[in-house]
């Protein structure tokens, strides 16, 4: 099984990065973090408290999430029901960063993950411990990363395009501290792994990033792509 495992902060560009590469090098694409939103959509509807580690272990331990194919699109499921669009609220974002700091939780996950990893040729992985704890052993590392500044403008960007208006300040501050969560949990924090390339793309279009990631595949990977 060949993988390529993308981690970096929220907002860095990973799952635009991954999505693509999937597409053209025809591998899968495991978007680890939607299956952390997932359980904590799964978790809010049961009625899961964000402290309640056994019940949200237990949970993880026997949730059914799965990504199919409709037309372009890769969409989430839980259980037989599409929750593409249910885990991108605001509220599930910051509920899946709270509950993803147990280590019973990372454990079934990281299972559930390599799991259906197995399954294909080809992944590109992308999250937060991809490279250092799910697939330390992939083909290729990437830590894509921005400065907080360019994450929280080009999520206010996003968020423009959809209508919607959010102050700079108080998306800065949301990143910083989901930041801060991923980076200092004890178990899997946020961070670069020894044999990761550091792509660092501020100010950089996402074709400018994708053309980079690309070309370093194509060295890696040689024949295979
Ligand atoms: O990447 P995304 O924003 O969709 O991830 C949602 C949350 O899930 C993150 O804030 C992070 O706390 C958690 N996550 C994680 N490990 C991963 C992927 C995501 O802890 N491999």
């Amino acid at each position: 099984m060949t993988v390529i495992a993308i981690d970096g902060p929220a907002g860095s560009g990973k799952s635009t990065l991954a999505k693509h590469l999937a597409r053209v090098l025809g591998f899968v694409f495991l978007d680890t973090g939607a299956m952390y939103r997932a359980l904590a959509l799964a978790a809010h509807r049961a009625g899961i408290a964000p402290d309640d580690e056994p019940r949200l272990t237990e949970l993880a331990q026997h949730i059914e999430i799965r990504f199919t194919i409709d037309g372009d699109e890769q969409r989430v499921l839980l259980g037989e029901e599409d929750v593409s669009e249910a885990i991108r609220t605001p509220e599930i974002s910051d509920l899946a960063s709270r509950i993803s700091v147990y280590s019973g939780v990372r454990r079934a996950m990281v299972a559930l993950q390599r799991a259906l990893a197995a399954q294909s040729e080809g992944v590109v992985a992308e999250g937060r411990d991809t490279t250092t704890v799910v697939f330390p052993e992939a083909t290729l590392k990437i830590y894509l990363d921005a400065s907080p500044q360019e994450r929280a403008r080009r999520r206010q960007h996003q968020l423009q395009q959809q209508g919607i208006e959010v102050p700079y300040e108080q998306l800065l501050q949301q990143i910083l501290e989901r930041d801060t969560r991923d980076a200092s949990r004890p178990d899997s924090p946020l961070r670069i792994a020894p044999d990761a390339v550091v792509v660092q793309n501020d100010g950089w279009t996402k074709e400018q990033t994708f053309e980079y990631v690309l070309k370093l595949c194509r060295e890696r990977l040689g024949e295979k792509v």
